[in-house]
């Protein structure tokens, strides 16, 4: 981190902020030009509140040279991490296919997608158990007995479940759950995020509706800082001006965060645009850019579907987007 200083500091200032850092364990390296003093500090500024040394008169402007996240930084970690969910394999090269409907309807609804999906390919089921709906008079989800329903159609097709969590107290009812998932509206619940670091389940962190990559990234370190290193980023569009699709899907999010950090990343096209149509070219484009997985909504009925019908691809229209997928990997 580097903080200049005001010109018109005078030196009792200056050696008084840099008593200050020196006892918060940091080292000071002092740079005097002609008009500005640079000091540059050296050691862990991660707890250094950036906006406190900036309120102060003496000082110009601050500085963060390393980000405020480690564990998830690729600095700390060169190679990509690699997560095992049940037989198959997340990151580093590994392609993650994760379909299934929006929530959890029925038994008979549940089964049936599970298997369709698995035929073409799918490598893990999705459904929601817990929904966070927009409304309160909205289905919230079959909640524990959902969960139960996805235990079924994992005992049938062997599929390890993905599903979304929404308070750490249900936290029990996950024990066979092989990935939870953190949604969108839950990114920076941080009370959540540490009681998931104190797991050792896989956790699907998706990206909120309007955070920035380091947050994001802040938020994985919340898990990864309480031992939990199973943590895979989910990309499912952010809220810009634009309105004719649901949300903006920032396909960037796939190099970005490869660069910065070393967990899988996954695309989820069907929350980012809203539309069935679209979801197809944009999973292809999801593969195209190198993401470490792809998250479909899929719905036998989506007429019908409780939640999030529009934005559901028919079973049919599943296989048919994933053949194209599967080329695209091909030529990579
Ligand atoms: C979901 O995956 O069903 C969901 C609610 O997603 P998001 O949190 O991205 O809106
Ligand atoms: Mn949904």
């Amino acid at each position: 981190m580097i903080t200049v200083l005001k010109p018109n500091t005078t030196k009792e200032q200056q050696d008084h902020l840099i008593k200050w850092f020196e006892e918060r364990g940091l080292g000071v390296h002092i740079s005097e030009g002609q008009d500005y003093t640079v000091l540059g500090l050296i050691g862990d500024t991660s707890k250094i509140d950036v906006s406190l040394i900036e309120s102060l008169s003496m000082v110009d402007s601050v500085k963060r040279v390393s980000e405020p996240y480690k564990q998830c930084s690729r600095k700390f970690h060169p190679e990509d991490t690699v997560i095992e969910v049940g037989n198959t394999k997340i990151g580093g090269g590994n392609f993650a296919v994760i379909a299934g409907p929006c929530s959890v309807e029925s038994e008979e609804q549940l089964t049936t997608i599970a298997e369709d999906v698995k035929r073409s390919g799918a490598t893990m089921l999705r459904g929601g158990a817990f929904k966070p709906r927009t409304s309160p008079y909205s289905f919230q989800g079959l909640r524990a007995d959902g969960i139960e329903l996805l235990m079924k159609a994992k005992e049938k097709t062997g599929l390890p479940i993905v599903t979304e969590i929404m308070n750490a107290d249900h936290l029990p009812l996950f024990k066979d759950v092989d990935v939870i998932q953190v949604g969108a509206r839950n990114m920076q619940n941080f009370e959540l995020l540490k009681e998931l670091g104190k797991t050792d389940k896989v956790i699907l962190l998706k990206r909120g509706l309007a955070n920035t990559f380091t947050e994001l990234l802040m938020s994985a370190e919340y898990i990864l800082s309480e031992g939990n290193q199973n943590v895979i980023l989910c990309e499912r569009g952010i809220r810009t001006f634009e309105t004719y699709t649901r949300n903006t899907l920032d396909l960037s999010a796939v190099p970005v965060l490869h660069e910065l950090t070393h967990l899988p990343v996954v695309i989820d096209p069907s929350h980012a645009t809203g539309m069935s149509r679209l979801v197809p070219p944009m999973a292809m484009a999801a593969a195209a850019c190198g993401a470490d997985g792809i998250m479909v909504e899929v719905h036998n009925n989506p007429a019908c579907a409780l939640c999030d019908g529009a934005q559901s691809l028919t079973p049919a229209q599943f296989d048919e987007m994933l053949k194209k997928v599967t080329k695209i990997r091909e030529v990579l």
